[in-house]
């Protein structure tokens, strides 16, 4: 997505070869007219798959999961990471190891609001190690819905999660893939891909 890609060149900072910062426009500070058009293409992209809910996990996932539903018309569930008082009812549940925080915690989600005859759509804003949207399908696997796919906002392609989740059978729309970044300098999967493809095409 290309309006995404600039705004990550424009506005994000990157922190380390590891960890970019994208909060004055994503995840603390949000711009809604982009966080829109994340949503719907996510509905784009999979509208054809007879979604039924979309999931995520709170917090940094919400706006996202909000957005794609709303382009869908179909509701939105955001797993807790904390068991509520009001969360009295059976719950699925699994745990989580965050690499960021360096702590594993367990997300829950009530049995009310999963079961076996829907089509989720799982959206988060990162794609890094996989361990939040592994938890995820998790839960799904546990409720007897079907999964049709996961969209993650911002893919750091040069990290272990596409591997895992394409391992487990999962089909996967990032709609900005990071090659690689440095101070000054990100590099995305997409625009390599083209060059390499520009190279092939001159040489033939
Ligand atoms: P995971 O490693 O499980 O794929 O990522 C878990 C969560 O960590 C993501 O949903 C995201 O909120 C956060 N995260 C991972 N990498 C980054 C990063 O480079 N920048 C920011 N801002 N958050 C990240």
């Amino acid at each position: 997505m290309k309006a995404l890609q600039e705004r990550i060149r424009q506005d994000g900072i990157v922190l380390s070869s590891q960890v970019l910062k994208v909060d004055s426009f994503l995840n603390h500070q949000v711009d809604p007219m982009l966080t829109m058009e994340i949503g719907q293409e996510f509905a784009n992209r999979f509208r054809a798959d007879g979604v039924t809910k979309v999931l995520t996990i709170e917090a940094s996932g919400i706006h996202f999961a909000m957005a794609a539903a709303y382009a869908l018309r179909v509701p939105f569930v955001y797993a807790k990471k904390k068991q509520a008082v009001t969360l009295t009812e059976d719950v699925y549940s699994v745990p989580v190891y965050s690499f960021t925080r360096q702590e594993t915690y367990r997300i829950s989600v009530s049995k009310r609001y999963l079961s076996e005859g829907d089509r989720v759509l799982i959206v988060d804003d990162f794609l890094a190690t996989g361990a939040a949207l592994l938890g995820l399908v998790e839960i799904i696997k546990q409720s007897g819905a079907k999964l049709v796919g996961v969209g993650a906002v911002i893919e750091k392609s040069f990290q272990e999660g596409r591997g895992k989740l394409e391992q487990a059978g999962v089909a996967i729309h990032s709609l900005a893939r990071i090659e690689s970044m440095s101070p000054g300098e990100i590099r995305f999967v997409e625009e390599t891909e083209k060059t390499l493809a520009e190279e092939t095409s001159t040489r033939c």
